[in-house]
């Protein structure tokens, strides 16, 4: 059944990335649309989303706080889904990242940015602007948009709602304050509601009042019902665990396809694999490594923050950079793991590649050139990174952790046998588990026969969106359900 779908998220690709956010929020609807449902993006109009448009148009008007709000209208680039953003010019027209400032802190005014933001969205979900559009379905997805369900839910016919939790680490806490000085009504506030421990918590307006809530993979579902991952949240969690399901990622196989990525030197299929090494030893030489087409290049590509397996990493490096591997990492973070990692490389220049910084590009010729892909981290909720490498045939040597231990299948003789094996598992979060890892992996390597068989375990199964987006059209039905019991 065709349904109304407002999708809102505080990051979209091609438009602004910082993480995995966008990139589902830049497939996903993709993906809606192709299975007939009628879906509208909603974004902030940052400074660097208006810098890139070329095409809006102000369709509506609405104003919060004291401030006028235009509703500018465009298309995600590349796609034919409608895009309204939220143009606020005092909350979102100024440099940089769209949740911190330069110096690396969150903005100061993070709450008040994105409740104005979410009551702009409230005046859509509920038809009051203008736009005559009515959604059946409103999907907000983590903190900065997690207000919405909660507000929705204080009038007594609104759309139903989906929350998917991306991170649960990052959770949107402020003062108790803040709540009282941004306006938002009482009975939104109190343990049941969004008080976390006398703090308000954007993140659980979504947790506690959305019809139904997702997160990326199953076993991320699970484990944020657990002590250890909930962040005190899980029993909140566990308590609404009939509304809690887990859909796995799709990827958006146009971009990620090395086949006809335009990035890479020479593309290349699952039937010509021989092809790879040609991105490889290109990568060597643009990166000043030893130009060695037998050495195992071992590829990472992510936010360099302790959930990464950072510290892992660094721990292994005495030994790691013992191993006969070449090592390319690319990433921005924490400064001192970037200062950590620029260290090594100093020491070790022929083996290990650090690059600091966001680049596109290179992220695909690292995915293409890799023969492993890195991914040690201490919690995963889907990853996105795995998912590419599976398709360029790069091995994952990840944790079985969250979306990880749903894809990546540790090669072993019973998965080789039935040639399900695509990647190397870590099981634990230390340097001494990483580095054994690293050498059955290496080990592997040297048998080309069989990595040619894992890689093409890797390449062959669907990682588009198709079955993804099914889940969530049965998902939003459930979810008007729900609603409806309401009225
Ligand atoms: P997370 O959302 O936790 O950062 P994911 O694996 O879900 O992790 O998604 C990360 C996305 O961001 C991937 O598409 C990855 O390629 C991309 N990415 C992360 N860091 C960089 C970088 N420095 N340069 C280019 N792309 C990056």
């Amino acid at each position: 059944m065709k349904h109304k779908i407002l999708f809102i998220s505080s990051e979209a690709f091609p438009l602004i990335k910082t993480g995995g956010l966008a990139d589902v929020a830049g497939s996903l609807p993709i993906a809606l649309q192709d299975n007939d449902q009628d879906v509208c993006l909603l974004l902030p109009a940052y400074q660097s989303i208006l810098e890139q448009i070329i095409e809006t148009k102000v369709v509506a008007e609405t104003s919060h706080y004291g401030l006028k709000i235009n509703i500018l209208e465009t298309t995600l680039p590349g796609s034919s889904i409608k895009t309204w953003l939220i143009d606020c010019p005092q909350m979102f027209d100024r440099p940089g990242n769209p949740y911190m400032a330069e110096d690396g802190n969150p903005w100061r005014d993070n709450a008040e940015r994105f409740a104005l933001f979410s009551q702009a969205a409230v005046d859509i979900a509920l038809n009051r602007c203008g736009l005559s559009w009515q959604p059946d379905v409103v999907h907000c997805n983590d903190w900065q948009s997690a207000l919405i369900p909660a507000l929705l839910k204080t009038f007594p016919h609104s759309p139903a709602t989906i929350f998917t939790i991306h991170n649960l680490a990052y959770q949107g806490l402020f003062s108790s304050q803040t709540f009282f000085d941004l306006g938002l009504p009482d009975g939104l506030w109190g343990m049941y509601g969004v008080e976390f421990y006398g703090q308000f918590s954007f993140i659980k307006g979504g947790l506690v009042y959305s019809d139904r809530i997702n997160t990326v993979s199953p076993t991320y579902a699970k484990e944020i019902q657990q002590v250890e991952l909930g962040y005190g949240l899980d029993p909140l969690l566990s308590h609404r665990h009939l509304q809690l399901s887990g859909i796995i990622n799709g990827i958006d196989t146009d971009v990620w396809n090395p086949q006809k990525d335009k990035y890479l030197r020479q593309n290349y299929n699952a039937k010509t694999l021989h092809k790879k090494t040609a991105n490889k030893s290109a990568l060597q030489k643009y990166l000043k490594l030893p130009e060695e087409a037998n050495i195992p290049v071992i590829g990472m590509i992510s936010r360099l923050v302790e959930q990464k397996g950072l510290q892992s990493i660094l721990d292994a490096m005495p030994k790691l950079m013992n191993m006969p591997i070449q090592i390319i990492i690319l990433g921005t973070g924490e400064r001192n793991l970037e200062q950590d990692l620029l260290n090594w490389a100093k020491q070790f220049p022929d083996k290990l590649s650090i690059n600091i910084g966001y680049n596109e590009a290179l992220a695909h010729q690292i995915e293409a050139a890799a023969d492993i892909y890195l991914m040690p981290s201490i919690f995963e909720p889907c990853g996105l990174n795995q998912l590419y490498s599976l398709r360029y045939g790069t091995l994952p040597l990840a944790r079985n952790v969250g979306g990880l231990a749903d894809t990546v299948i540790d090669c072993n003789d019973n998965t080789l046998k039935d040639n399900t094996a695509n990647g190397f598992i870590v099981t634990e979060d230390s340097a001494e588990a990483l580095v054994t890892t690293m050498i059955r992996a290496i080990e592997t390597y040297q048998n080309q026969q069989t990595w040619q068989q894992l890689q093409l375990n890797a390449m062959t199964p669907d990682r588009s969106w198709q079955s993804s987006a099914l889940q969530y059209i049965e998902l939003y039905e459930k979810a008007i359900e729900d609603n409806r019991a309401r009225f």
